[in-house]
């Protein structure tokens, strides 16, 4: 659950959203300390990066942030490539080992307990 020093941060990373951007987080808390640390990561390479949309997709984090071809920044890519392939193992409610799972069409990342309490299907693991 969130304590007072996730919510702070979370704060900090809604404050990046560029002016007119809807600074929504739109994901579940297990994944917020993985939102938390690529914050914190992104910023010691470029303290002012703008964030455009943050979100799961197709049972995945996609964390965009506003371009800016003028401003090059070693290391950003990998670094959200490596948050975004993080969020894969890791249930987006509870924050614990999780899989891609489905219900429907719908997939996201969760772990046993969360995909069984939702009506998700864990997908037959590799
Ligand atoms: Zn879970």
């Amino acid at each position: 659950m969130a304590d007072d020093l996730t919510d702070d941060a979370l704060a900090g990373v809604r404050a990046r959203f560029f002016p007119g951007a809807y600074p929504t987080l739109d994901i579940r808390p297990g994944w917020y300390s993985i939102v938390i640390d690529l914050d914190q990561a992104l910023a010691a390479i470029d303290p002012d990066y703008q964030l455009v949309q943050v979100k799961e997709k197709f049972g995945g984090l996609r964390y965009y942030i506003e371009f800016e071809p003028d401003r090059p920044r070693p290391g950003f890519d990998d670094l959200i490539r490596a948050a975004e392939q993080r969020s894969e193992r890791t249930c987006e409610e509870c924050g614990s080992d999780g899989a891609l799972a489905h219900r429907g069409s719908w997939a996201r990342t969760l772990c046993a307990a969360d995909a069984a309490a939702s009506g998700f299907v864990p997908d037959a693991s590799e």
